[in-house]
């Protein structure tokens, strides 16, 4: 059955999409190419629609996770440049180097298996080697990197590969301050002249997710790789200028299900964690956590209805939360807003995260279960 828009929905505003991409793209400048990253189903906005509003908006890249991510992306009619980075021991990459795909290696292994690949295809791999620079998740550490730059060179001497790019990830870019930003640039360097040495000319350097292309200008190199903040989410909340323009894509809206009067010593949801302590409205959302409304959201956040900010109270349930709504005339079916894009005073994304103790990140990748997705 097909969920009810009239419960939850996800609103998706691809003109705030295209807006943060355009605003992005002009910190960066025009001799930058721009990635939008839209793996994890463009971070819960929906990976088709976003890819083709980033499009539109310039970005010359894509970039996703897994091999299956990218091909979804092909089957969904992208046909421009496509980065997947995150192979899995085994994995065929036939599939991927048909679609045009470019593909990362971090090891001789992988190298291996991307051979593999373009000899059962007769396709020259577009292959992307990844240095790990200090975040020591995948990625060569410098001290293999000249043996899989040499590897690569091998494989690129008999038309196996063309070695189209390298790139790192930085580990602290929301803390710019953070020594770790210097050190990976360092050993980025390190590794690009190793490249050369070794005579590989590849197209693309790249370095900066969202938060160090907004805050690390040094670090754009050829290409920046920006996930967070094409959907308009604060990619270093507290470091990045307040008045930077982005504006959130996504918006969670609810419609009461349930408006009732408690009185004062009336308590709220499982193990009475909230007592009202006067009387008061109360209103039945219906979103919990099973919509990945997270737990830890119950006493700590608001929503917007009724005209303004109204905290949740309560535990968040798998299918509900309360919302207190005060002496606001409230009825069933009148709008919540969980988070959106801030506009008026509502809570963000960002906000929810902060008071969740994650990042948004976590907070829009996984909202979402039950409810209609509506792009708009
Ligand atoms: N590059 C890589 C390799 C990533 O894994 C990600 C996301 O986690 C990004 C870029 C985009 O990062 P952000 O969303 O912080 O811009």
């Amino acid at each position: 059955m097909a969920p009810d828009p009239a419960r939850a929905e996800i609103v998706v505003d691809l003109a705030a999409v295209r807006h943060n991409v355009r605003l992005l793209r002009g910190l960066t400048g025009p001799d930058v190419a721009m990635m939008t990253v839209v793996k994890a189903d463009g971070y819960g906005h929906g990976m088709s629609a976003v890819a083709a509003a980033a499009r539109t908006a310039g970005a010359t890249w894509l970039g996703v996770a897994t091999v299956e991510e990218a091909l979804a992306l092909r089957e969904a009619g992208d046909t421009g440049r496509l980065l997947c980075w995150l192979g899995v021991p085994g994995e065929d990459y036939s599939a991927a180097l048909a679609g045009d795909i470019d593909v990362t290696a971090y090891s001789q292994a992988e190298l291996a298996e991307i051979e593999d690949a373009a000899r059962a295809t007769g396709v020259t791999a577009r292959l992307q080697l990844k240095v790990d620079t200090g975040l020591a998740r995948g990625g060569a550490r410098l001290e293999d990197w000249p043996d899989l730059v040499a590897a690569a060179a091998k494989a690129e001497s008999v038309g196996l590969v063309r070695v189209t790019g390298v790139w790192s990830h930085f580990a602290c870019s929301d803390e710019p301050r953070h020594p770790a930003n210097d050190d990976q640039q360092r050993v980025f360097e390190e590794a690009l002249e190793i490249t050369a040495a070794a005579g590989l000319t590849p197209e693309v350097r790249h370095l900066a997710n969202s938060a160090a292309t907004v805050l690390r200008p040094g670090s754009h190199y050829d290409l920046v790789r920006c996930g967070i903040a094409s959907y308009g989410l604060d990619p270093a909340p507290g470091e990045t200028a307040p008045d930077l323009g982005l504006v959130p894509a996504m918006t969670v809206r609810a419609r009461l299900s349930m408006v009732k009067r408690l009185r004062a010593g009336d308590s709220v949801s499982y193990g009475h964690r909230w007592t009202a302590p006067y009387d008061t409205t109360v209103g039945l959302v219906p979103a919990g956590y099973g919509d990945g409304v997270p737990r830890i959201a119950s006493d700590r956040v608001s929503a917007w209805a009724a005209g303004a900010r109204r905290p949740l109270r309560g535990r968040v349930c798998m299918d509900q939360v309360v919302v207190e709504l005060g002496d606001a005339e409230a009825r069933p079916g009148d709008e919540v807003v969980l988070f959106g894009t801030g506009a008026g005073g509502g809570p963000t994304a960002t906000e929810w995260a902060q008071a969740c103790e994650t990042i948004n990140y976590e907070i829009v990748t996984r909202i979402g279960g039950r409810f209609t997705r509506t792009i708009v």
